[in-house]
């Protein structure tokens, strides 16, 4: 029974009561966004743009960049895209961007943090997606990495605006916006949480750093507590809050998610019968008791272990 839904999995994410959680896509290369919707992706949660441009000395043309970004729009035909602006950084260096000489490259100018310095880039990209977005039938959410303060929102969001995009909204993946995502989301649309980095912060644990593992899960009770935190900061603006980190890949913690309030799921493709599967099995009230769980463990491992033990269709997958 199992494998017949995971065979006819189309991209509709509910629970077993019928709460919808559209389940997208997360997508570096455009050429593979066409994979994500065979597989059966709702939309795409998180189009790493960087990805376009990784081996770059020169910034990208507008020209250039409008045919990659429309390459992903139209594997998506009225569905949602969030397009996330450049996230260069410590792991993903962008020569016509990033300077790679500083000393500690993941608390540096990455992310949205590159804007004020180099303007430009930032405006001929949301230029860019304003074309490609006016030029497909995809439903463009525009969102920034890296975001920290309530200001840094309010001028990307002034920003889009200006290019006419109207949907425009950040990562949580620092602690401090997590704490202040109430006030974030009074001036954006809506957030998506980024857990790799938001885990690696959040616990001072270097996420490319193999031999930090035990530090860097999104099972560490502080993590699921500023989940939580952001989750809050949303229901009280009336704003969506996703998650696109791996922990969303996760089919255990998937289900701890939408019970702290997640609207939306984005993971890799190859992810999405699991969580789906998962998903099927349990009540939004059992999700909520799951992650009450999760949030009160006092460690990673017990809270793994007593939400997994608790869903028992986890042994039917692969
Ligand atoms: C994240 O940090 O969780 C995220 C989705 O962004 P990236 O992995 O691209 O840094
Ligand atoms: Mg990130």
């Amino acid at each position: 029974e199992l494998a017949a839904r995971v065979r006819t999995f189309g991209g509709n994410g509910r629970t077993s009561d019928g709460h919808a959680v559209p389940l997208l896509a997360n997508v570096g290369a455009p050429d593979g966004a066409q994979a994500a919707a065979d597989a059966g992706a709702e939309g795409v949660g998180l189009f790493r743009t960087e990805f376009c441009f990784l081996d770059r000395t020169e910034a990208p043309s507008i020209e250039e960049q409008v045919a990659q970004y429309r390459q992903v729009l139209a594997a998506f035909p009225g569905k949602k895209v969030v397009v996330r602006t450049l996230d260069a950084g410590a792991d993903k260096p962008l020569p016509f961007l990033t300077n790679t000489q500083e000393p500690n490259p993941a608390l540096g100018v990455r992310g949205l943090r590159t804007a004020s310095r180099d303007p430009q880039v930032l405006e001929d990209q949301l230029a860019a997606i304003a074309q490609a977005a006016q030029a497909e039938t995809a439903e463009v959410w525009v969102m920034a990495p890296m975001v920290a303060t309530t200001s840094e929102t309010e001028e990307f969001v002034a920003r889009c605006t200006a290019h006419g995009l109207t949907t425009a909204g950040v990562m949580v993946e620092v602690p401090s916006a997590a704490l202040q995502s109430g006030q974030i989301l009074a001036r954006a649309d809506f957030a998506s949480i980024g857990t790799n980095d938001l885990t690696q912060y959040a616990m001072a644990a270097d996420r490319l750093l193999g031999e930090l593992a035990p530090l860097q899960t999104h099972w560490q009770p502080a993590v699921v507590q500023l989940i939580a935190a952001t989750c809050r900061g949303g229901a009280q603006q009336g704003r969506p809050v996703g998650v696109c980190g791996e922990s969303a890949a996760d089919p255990a913690f998937a289900v701890v998610l939408v019970g702290l309030g997640v609207a939306t799921l984005s993971m890799s493709p190859r992810a999405l019968p699991d969580v789906a599967a998962v998903l099927e099995s349990v009540t939004l009230e059992e999700c909520r008791a799951l992650a009450r769980t999760a949030v009160d463990a006092e460690t990673a491992d017990d809270g793994r272990a007593a939400v997994r033990g608790r869903l028992p269709v986890l042994e039917d997958l692969g």
